[in-house]
């Protein structure tokens, strides 16, 4: 080190560390001086000092607080210094304010409160107390007037000042952490009991277990069986300690990876046992896993370095460990841990302790895999959950669409990993597809084919057409060129694991076809990745027979729909003819004048009646008469707007309602009706003939304020239209014009 630096090294070490103590002390003496007490040279100069180093040492602590300062050499001494300095700078103000009688006491009194609250140093605290009451007594010798009530006051409270607060900290301190402890301890109860419970409940918890997220309830639920593995791992090492009175028993598991060991629980009398990871090779520990057999020492030399579960040496005599060995229904075995036990006597370990311990082995094998069957239990029982909820729904919906929708939802949701669901429904000898849900990658693939006809190239077709659940083989196994879904025109691309299912009725034959039995669509379900159907056989046939049972559910659900959808149909539409039936009419007028009133807007009504046709009825039959009557109702529908309502009123009478039109359109309307009616030619008996067509018109508002007067309006009309020659379209309007001039 060079002088220069050296020099500059021992200004450091004196500023830090001697400076503020060295102003301490010679304002000490100025103190008891007396020098202080008036605006003289030594009570300036000491305010003068004092301010300078008390704006350097805030200007360090700051920065430590701030944490701007990474090197800390002593963050106490920085603190005491600036106390020290404060206290130097009251008192020296307080000597210019009076003396013992300054009223900036309290200032002293505050600053101490804080110190010793705030401050975690009790030297600090100390240390500043005995420095403000020495100062005190300075202060009193200097001004010479003795001991006087005022002076013991300031001693007792700058005693009192720092402790109090200090007391106080404390206390409210212990308060917090009590609390906050209570509090983390119920948390943690109630996290545990939550745990067990939902691994026990048979029912009171499965809602609550249904209606959390997927991830969270598999956290729970590892949660859970951790904590059953470890009561049982903990039990069972009571036992063997009880049993081997042994100096330790332990279980160490292998990591997946097999490279390293982890104490997982343990009984011993020593505290070094290695609790962090340890590479798996090393010592008796890599022996046992290597040989993947027992490992017994007796009298071991003083000195052996093989115990690495140790930190540290121990002294041993005596060890045996025992692999944890699990064996699979295929016969291979697994390693997954380790239990092994040592003594510090030289009581060697037998035969029987060997089998004890490869019986507590087993037994810890046992444990973890009967939480997997729970787990697995847990998931059936789940689903099955989700699979009633579904069939709850289904059963209370009868609107096709909506039954449609309800059963792509439940299917969407049974499985995490669905991707994409659709349903066809055949109609009329063809396959539709009815709707189609998915991610998001599928929604412009839905949209686009929603309601178009799928090929008979395809997969959905074939399944209708066999009535069995396809492709029989993983979809992901199907050359792509063959994984025509819903044909090649409507391609699905990124699909991995797929199944259709025949939509029919429950049987009691499983998935096989029966003769004779309607399939009337299918089901497609598929994901993006291969563990939506996965390939163990036994989870796959379960995801399949939820699915082909959800499948028929719809099956009857949608043909219950459908039903419905038919009655509904037949109740309003006239049989005959098609045409809307006189209740549904009923029902339309009135919804078509409420609407008329309510926007104000026209809306009109004609009734036609067929000229004479008693006459064609007597001339050429009935059933011919009844021709007439459904041409004439094609040749009505056919003429009149998407807008208006064509019915049946009844016998050979029809309806047709005309919203937003006023007289002359509707009149305009009329007069092609009559026009098109009479152009029309019947043949029977090989001789042709025609009919005409009368009809009475009325218009709201204008002629009518209500329906009833609607219809008795256009009824007059019609019968005035007969009246006045038949074959002619007349308007409520006119017959009341001609009936006033007598035309
Ligand atoms: P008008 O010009 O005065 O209307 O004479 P009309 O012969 O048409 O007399 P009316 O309206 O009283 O007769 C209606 C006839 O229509 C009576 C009935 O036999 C016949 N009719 C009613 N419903 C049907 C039906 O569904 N099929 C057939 N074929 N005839 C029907
Ligand atoms: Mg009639
Ligand atoms: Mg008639």
């Amino acid at each position: 080190m060079g002088t220069g630096r050296q020099v500059a090294w021992s200004i450091r070490w004196i500023e830090r560390h001697l400076l503020v103590e060295m102003c301490v002390l010679a304002f000490a003496l100025a103190l008891a001086s007396g020098e202080i007490g008036t605006w003289r040279w030594p009570a300036i100069a000491s305010l003068l000092v004092m301010s300078v180093l008390l704006i350097h040492r805030l200007n360090l602590v700051a920065g430590r607080l701030a944490g701007r300062r990474v090197e800390a050499p002593d963050p106490d001494r920085e603190y005491r210094q600036l106390e020290l300095l404060l206290v130097c700078t009251l008192y020296c103000l307080f000597q210019l304010s009076g003396g013992i009688a300054s009223p900036l006491y309290p200032l002293l009194y505050a600053l101490l409160a804080a110190i010793g609250g705030l401050d975690a140093s009790a030297r600090n605290a100390f240390v500043l107390t005995v420095t403000a009451i020495c100062f005190e007594i300075l202060a009193i010798t200097s001004a010479r007037n003795g001991l006087s009530w005022d002076a013991a006051a300031h001693i007792l409270a700058i005693c009192f000042f720092p402790y109090m607060s200090s007391v106080l900290m404390r206390a409210l301190a212990a308060v917090l952490r009590k609390d906050a402890q209570a509090r983390l301890a119920r948390d943690r109860e109630q996290s545990e009991k939550e745990a067990q419970e939902y691994r026990l409940s048979g029912g009171v918890l499965q809602s609550v277990a249904t209606a959390i997220p997927e991830h969270q309830r598999i956290e729970h639920r590892q949660r859970s069986s951790l904590h059953q593995i470890e009561l049982g791992i903990g039990n069972l090492l009571d036992i063997l300690y009880e049993a081997l009175r042994p100096h330790t028993i332990a279980v160490f598991m292998l990591s997946t990876d097999e490279r390293s060991v982890r104490l997982k629980d343990a009984r011993s009398e020593s505290d070094r046992l290695c609790r962090e990871q340890m590479p798996a090779g090393e010592g008796v520990i890599g022996a046992i896993l290597k040989r993947q057999q027992t490992v017994s020492f007796d009298r071991i030399r003083a000195g052996y370095e093989g115990f690495t579960y140790y930190q540290g040496h121990e002294p041993l005599r005596t060890f045996m460990g025992v692999p944890i060995l699990e064996e699979s229904a295929a016969g291979s075995r697994h390693l997954r841990g380790i239990l092994l036990t040592d003594r510090r006597v030289d009581l060697p370990f037998g035969e029987d302790d060997e089998r004890l311990l490869q019986v507590a082995a087993r037994e810890i094998v046992r444990l973890s895999r009967t939480e997997k069957l729970i787990a697995d239990m847990d998931e059936v029982k789940t689903r099955t959950k989700l699979f009633y909820d579904a069939a709850k729904r289904l059963s209370r919906t009868v609107n096709l669409q909506e039954v449609i929708a309800e059963v792509l939802d439940s299917v969407m949701g049974i499985y995490e990993r669905t991707d994409f669901a659709a349903i066809a429904l055949v109609e009329d000898e063809r396959l539709i597809l009815e709707a189609a849900a998915g991610s998001e990658r599928y929604t412009a693939w839905c949209e686009q084919h929603v309601q178009k006809v799928v090929p008979a190239d395809s997969l959905a077709w074939l399944t209708v057409k066999r009535a069995e659940v396809l492709p029989a083989k993983p979809f992901f196994e199907m050359g792509r060129d063959q994984r025509h879904v819903f044909g090649r025109s409507m391609k699905l691309e990124g699909l991995e694991s797929l199944k259709c299912f025949p939509l029919k009725k429950a049987g009691p034959e499983g998935h096989k076809s029966q003769p004779g039995e309607r399939v009337i669509g299918a089901l497609v379900v598929g994901g993006c990745d291969r563990t939506l159907f996965p390939e163990e056989p036994g989870k796959l046939q379960d995801r399949v027979d939820l699915l082909y049972t959800v499948a028929m559910m719809a099956a009857t659900s949608i043909q219950n729909a459908q039903r419905y959808l038919l009655m509904a149909r037949m109740a309003t539409t006239d049989g005959l003819t098609g045409l809307h039936n006189h209740r549904r009419f009923q029902e339309m007028l009135e919804e078509q004048v409420a609407a008329s009133k309510r926007y104000d807007r026209h809306l009109s009504l004609i009734l036609t009646d067929i000229d004479h046709f008693k006459r064609v009825n007597d001339t050429w039959g009935h059933p011919v008469g009844d021709q007439v009557l459904k041409r004439v109702a094609r040749v009505l529908a056919e003429l009149a707007r998407a807008s208006d309502r064509v019915c049946r009123y009844g016998g050979e009478e029809f309806a047709i309602i005309l919203p937003e039109t006023d007289r002359t359109g509707a009149m305009n309307l009329a007069e092609r009706f009559r026009e098109s009616i009479k152009q029309q030619r019947f043949n029977a008996d090989g001789q042709d003939f025609e009919v005409t067509l009368s009809l009475g018109i009325c218009t709201l508002p204008e002629s009518a304020r209500h329906k009833q007067e609607l219809i008795d309006r256009a009824d007059q009309a019609l019968y005035f239209a007969k009246e006045h020659g038949r074959d002619r379209a007349i308007h409520y309007g006119d017959c009341v014009q001609r009936a006033a001039t007598g035309a």
